[in-house]
């Protein structure tokens, strides 16, 4: 290793959790260095949904307004096709929240928007292209991390390292921490299709006789969900790409003007539906957080919002400390212990929603679907949409921003 950094805190990853725990780290006070291994944040779709609760941070760190000058849609309530019936199961209007919608926008835009403005504090730094490689570490406590970056190898040593590099997390796997793996029934194929001005509703869950398709509203395409049983993929592929698109259409017809513009299964990406968590999410002198700590499924676009709430509980409970030269490692345990119960009750509802609901509908391939029971009874009572809006919106335990500002 020819080259060796110093820094208090080095967090791993540029996503979601990253940036807003690079942000709120170095708005402490607190020299940081985030260190993301892609170039860009322009990648792969990786989900767009900012919901009501990211916005309220943002709000709160003064960011909300210019955040909402980029590029979006929003989304005020959530409905579902079951094939010809029309239900509503979300309603955002009435949620308490500043925003109370979810704001739709490319997730390379919200990194992007947060990098800049994270860049124009003095204790942050940016190092993009550069890859975590492992851990680095002595006397059985983490005091940095090695990684490969432009000119070649680096250490960082870090008094904090934070690991928030996602699910395939290279610092989970070089920490030795245990994975509690809650498993998922489903996979999801993820394409696009171009949308005609004012055509269809904001967001939609159609489902058809033994087929669901998700359809989000973004403007002049409409970014599509296609939910399958897990390991469903290689058959479907088999199948061809006229039978999977003509299985789109049955279950969205209103998607057939552009479905040709699937021209091939790269244009269908696959995500492998991961549900898991970690048993402990620190060691000393270091703390998991985000997808690294816990994939969660795509029910319920959570996953970016939760990784954000991570964040900001990691900064209200680290960030003064490490600021103040106050820090311990027992301190690092206390982001397990505010954010596991929130984790908990989010994975149990997804796990509880793939069984009673994605799963019934994908088995039956012969009839139209009648809708499940806990769709109808949420349609069938307004406040209960209100109340879903609320918990997919806001989430459990939210999260408000304490830490401090140097
Ligand atoms: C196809 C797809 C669709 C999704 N749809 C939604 C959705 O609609 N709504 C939603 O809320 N969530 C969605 N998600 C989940 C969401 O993307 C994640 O939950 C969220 O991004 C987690 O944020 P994170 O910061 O913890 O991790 P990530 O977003 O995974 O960020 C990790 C970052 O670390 C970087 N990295 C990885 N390894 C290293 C390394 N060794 N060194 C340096 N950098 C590294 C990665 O490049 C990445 O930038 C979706 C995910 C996928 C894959």
């Amino acid at each position: 290793m020819s080259v060796v950094i110093d820094t208090e805190c080095c967090i791993v990853g540029g996503g979601p959790a990253g940036m807003m725990a690079g942000y709120l780290f170095a708005r402490a006070g607190v020299k940081t260095l985030v260190l993301e291994k892609h170039g860009d944040f322009l990648r792969d779709f990786r989900g767009d949904t900012v919901h009501p609760s990211t916005l309220e941070i943002m709000y709160e760190l003064g960011l909300a307004e210019g955040l909402l000058k980029r590029p979006h849609q929003k989304i005020e309530r959530l409905g579902g096709n079951f094939g010809d019936t029309h239900l509503r199961i979300g309603d955002f209007t009435r949620i308490k929240a500043h925003y109370p919608f979810i704001v739709l926008m490319p997730q390379w835009d919200f990194l992007d928007f947060l990098s800049d403005e994270a860049k124009k504090l003095p204790s942050f730094s940016l190092a993009m292209n550069t890859e975590a490689t492992g851990l680095i570490e002595e006397n059985g406590r983490v005091v940095g991390v090695r990684a490969k970056g432009p000119e070649g190898e680096i250490g960082i040593r870090a008094k904090l390292t934070i690991g928030a590099d996602g699910r395939h997390s290279t610092v989970r796997e070089a920490s030795g921490l245990k994975v509690l793996d809650i498993g998922a029934p489903i996979d999801v194929f993820w394409f696009r299709v171009d949308r005609d001005p004012n055509q269809g509703e904001d967001v939609l869950f159609n489902a058809a006789a033994g087929r669901i398709v998700v359809t989000i509203n973004r403007g002049d395409y409409w970014q599509c969900a296609y939910v399958i049983a897990k390991d469903e993929a290689p058959k479907i592929r088999a199948a061809g790409l006229d039978a999977f698109r003509r299985s789109v259409i049955d279950a969205v017809p209103w998607l057939a003007p552009h479905i040709d513009q699937i021209a091939s299964f790269d244009d269908v990406k696959l995500l492998t539906v991961t549900v898991d968590r970690l048993e402990k999410w620190s060691r000393p002198g270091l703390v998991m957080i985000g997808d690294s700590a816990h994939a969660m499924s795509p029910v319920g676009g959570i996953g970016i919002n939760l990784a954000i709430q991570d964040a900001v509980a990691a900064a209200n409970l680290l960030a003064g400390r490490l600021a103040s030269g106050t820090l311990t490692d027992a301190d690092l345990e206390r982001v397990r212990v505010r954010r596991l119960w929130p984790t908990r009750i989010i994975q149990f509802v997804q796990v509880q929603a793939h069984r009673l609901i994605l799963t019934p509908l994908l088995k039956d391939k012969e009839r139209a679907p009648k809708p499940p029971l806990p769709i109808r009874i949420i349609s069938a009572i307004p406040w209960l949409q209100r109340r879903f809006a609320s918990w997919v919106g806001l989430g459990v335990r939210p999260e408000h921003v304490h830490s401090p500002r140097a």
